[in-house]
């Protein structure tokens, strides 16, 4: 991939303060891109950024008017913005349905879906007018396959969802809309989850075919494909990027 890929093009990152967000931002950094990363505590942002070279500022994308005025104010400063990796989200560690509080799933919903939601109308509203721009959202594997994590995966499967009904609206308008669906990425929050033995690094390797987790580096760049020119016909997917897992299964 061309290290000029991003021309100088403004592409902000939701959740890009850890994690997959974190490793997304950098590898549209190196490939060109002038990276914002939007997050919902300020410090961790702003130091993901002096890293990066990138520009931080604090969101919570459950926030309509806060992301709105976000979007005004980069675009103000450096420019339209010509990509979202829509990524924030909620890993719940699971409950059986019976005692998952509603305030959970409300919660988790609130994250991964209203506020995916709020980002991508807030960039597709500015991209549509100017006839170009790319969003992808991140999904996950449990989109595609249930898991016990029931306000989770119908989350993820929602947010897939509505990034091809986002893509056929905006296609005439020149706006791809694409998702990536992670396979399992040790991030603090897989991490947390392993040292709580709520998951077995061992079963999530034997499951997928490659035999591993998958680095956040490698969505990182399966997002970076989907903005770039070489991905300028496909719209309205969903990547896994899973080291096999859902083939494997
Ligand atoms: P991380 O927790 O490492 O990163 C998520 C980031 O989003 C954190 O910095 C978090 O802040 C931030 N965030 C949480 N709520 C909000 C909000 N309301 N507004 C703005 N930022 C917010 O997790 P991952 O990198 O693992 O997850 C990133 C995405 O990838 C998520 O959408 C997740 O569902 C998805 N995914 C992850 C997989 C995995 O195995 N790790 C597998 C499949 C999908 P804070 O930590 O301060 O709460």
């Amino acid at each position: 991939m061309a290290r000029d890929e991003g021309r100088g093009r403004i592409a902000l990152v939701t959740g890009g303060a850890s994690g997959i967000g974190l490793a997304t931002a950098g590898v549209l950094a190196e490939r060109g891109w002038r990276v914002v990363i939007a997050d919902i505590n300020e410090a961790p942002a702003r130091a993901a950024a002096t890293t990066l070279g990138a520009e931080a500022l604090a969101l919570d994308v459950t926030d309509e008017q806060a992301t709105e005025a976000a979007f005004d104010d980069i675009e103000a400063r450096l420019g339209p913005v010509e990509a979202l990796v829509a990524n924030a989200g909620l890993i719940q560690p699971g409950a059986p349905p019976e005692r998952l509080p509603l305030q959970e799933f409300d919660r988790v919903i609130a994250v991964n879906l209203r506020g995916a939601y709020i980002s991508c109308v807030a960039a597709g509203r500015r991209m549509a007018p100017r006839g170009r721009g790319g969003i992808v959202v991140t999904g996950s594997v449990t989109a595609s396959r249930t898991a016990p994590l029931h306000a989770y995966a119908p989350s993820k499967a929602a947010v897939v969802h509505m990034a091809a009904c986002l893509a056929a609206e905006w296609g005439r308008s020149g706006v791809r809309v694409n998702a990536v669906s992670p396979g399992y990425v040790a991030t603090p929050p897989l991490r947390a989850a392993m040292e709580r033995g709520l998951r077995d690094p061992r079963l999530l390797t034997k499951a997928a075919p490659l035999g591993r987790l998958v680095e956040p580096e490698e969505i990182g760049a399966g997002v970076a494909f989907l903005l770039s020119d070489h991905a300028s016909a496909i719209t309205g997917i969903n990547l896994p990027i899973d080291a096999g897992w859902l083939a494997g299964a």
